[in-house]
């Protein structure tokens, strides 16, 4: 996958986002595959429907 916004390459990397739901309390969703441009802050989140190939 390609950067729409300046054609670098993406890369595929796990996060783990973290969602606070209260005074003391955080939530891990879970993993989250993203593909995270090398060239700027862009991503995009993977498309479960994409597939690997
Ligand atoms: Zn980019």
């Amino acid at each position: 996958m390609i950067c729409h916004k300046y054609g670098g390459d993406l890369e595929k990397v796990i996060t783990y986002p973290l969602f606070k739901v209260g005074h003391n309390s955080i939530v891990i969703i879970k993993k989250l595959p993203i593909f995270q441009c090398q060239n700027c802050s862009e991503y995009l989140i993977e498309d479960p429907g994409y597939g690997e190939s």
